[in-house]
């Protein structure tokens, strides 16, 4: 059974060891996370940057904490995340939202280098075959997993599988594009754009959204169309829409999230056991995505911070957390009726999210039975 340690968000004493920074500072003590990495390391220290418009990433205070516990034994850390926009566009972004080598007391990189590319073809699975690892995520001795915690469309919630399965993993590759990239899990088995003229309003929101400027209308802006080959299968198209007029033809829930279990794998298979550490940030809890061009309300309030060398374990430790939860007023949770003790995270897309951890144990990369270590 795996210690998953757990720090409420929750002030009841006016100090700083009560504080969310002071929180963490005492749950990596009491991991012994200082023991774990070496004189002189290199260690990825990975999280999402987020997106132009939605800013309720990890925090750059959360992630300097771990730069600092990092620094303190004389490792190597650096700040992490994989293209999902243009390289370049993408970094601004970060420091839009406040990640920068200032703020965080370290470097921060693309994993996949500036234009998403530099990555490894490992051997996934069954689903997704191949899949491309960023290169500086595969050639890290060690690494610290940082992850917002927040529902998601497609996968219900998204923790630290999904930061670990999607944000280790290129858009593309050189030679195989999107088919060994982060659209292989979106699109198992598929992949077709597929649009519906009766659906579609004419709002152009798709097409704004696209990071490649891919989606063009013909006829006289009336008739949606898209560059096959450039497309990278991201999905955000289909997701902004609001008439489901267009979508990716793609995997059932279950296939999509044994997808992400199985690069989940292929990702941190290439590290020493022990040597990644899983940080969830139950904060902020917002409906969607991070890479949305909006972050809304969240539907959950401030839960706390739970930390393990597990990802299965941290991962059923927050979803436990999670479940019957007060939806938070005003949030899409209660506009769409969502009541106390419901499954607010479920209930919100009817995403069987379970599914990932359930698979991520079948593979082998952790248990779903844990200790709770809460200080208080
Ligand atoms: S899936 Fe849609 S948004 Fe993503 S690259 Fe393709 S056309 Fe653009
Ligand atoms: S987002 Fe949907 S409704 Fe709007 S233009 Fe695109 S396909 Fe049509």
């Amino acid at each position: 059974m795996s210690k998953v340690y757990y720090a409420s968000a929750r002030v009841k004493k006016w100090k700083y060891s009560d504080s969310m920074p002071g929180k963490l500072e005492r749950l990596l003590k009491e991991m012994g996370f200082s023991e774990r990495f070496g004189h002189g390391e290199w260690v990825a220290v990975k999280t999402h940057f987020g997106s132009e418009g939605s800013h309720r990433v990890v925090r750059p205070v959360f992630l300097r904490k771990v730069v600092d516990a990092l620094k303190a034994v004389g490792a190597k850390p650096f700040v992490t995340d994989t293209v999902r926009i243009k390289g370049l566009d993408y970094l601004e972004v970060a420091n839009e939202n406040g990640i920068n080598h200032l703020s965080v007391g370290a470097p921060v990189v693309l994993a996949d280098g500036l234009y998403g590319t530099d990555n490894i073809l490992l051997k996934a699975g069954e689903l997704l075959g191949e899949i491309a690892v960023a290169s500086l995520i595969h050639d890290a001795p060690a690494m610290v997993v940082v992850s917002h915690i927040k529902g998601h469309i497609l996968a219900g919630y998204a923790g630290a599988i999904k930061n670990v399965a999607m944000g280790g993993v290129s858009a593309s590759h050189r030679h195989c594009g999107w088919k060994c990239g982060r659209g292989a899990m979106h699109a198992v088995g598929a992949g077709m754009l597929v649009w519906d003229s009766e659906k579609c309003e004419l709002c152009y929101q798709c097409e704004e959204i696209c990071p490649l400027e891919c989606v063009k209308f013909t006829e006289e802006g009336k008739k949606f169309g898209y560059e096959d080959e450039r497309c990278w299968r991201c999905g955000r198209c289909a997701r902004v829409c609001p008439g489901e007029a267009v979508r990716l033809e793609g995997a059932s829930d279950e296939m999509f999230m044994k997808s992400l279990a199985e690069a989940a794998k292929a990702v941190l298979g290439t590290f020493k056991p022990g040597k990644v550490i899983y940080i969830n940030m139950l904060t902020e809890i917002q409906p969607e995505c991070d890479c949305m061009p909006a972050a809304d309300v969240p539907v959950i309030q401030d839960k706390g911070i739970a930390l393990s060398e597990d990802i299965v374990a941290v991962e059923q430790a927050s979803m436990d957390i999670l479940r019957g939860s007060v939806p938070l007023d005003g949030s899409a949770a209660t506009e769409r009726g969502i009541s106390p003790g419901e499954d607010v995270l479920f209930e919100l897309y009817k995403k069987p999210y379970i599914i990932q951890v359930e698979e991520a144990e079948r593979l082998g990369l952790g248990k779903r039975r844990y200790e709770l270590v809460e200080i208080k």
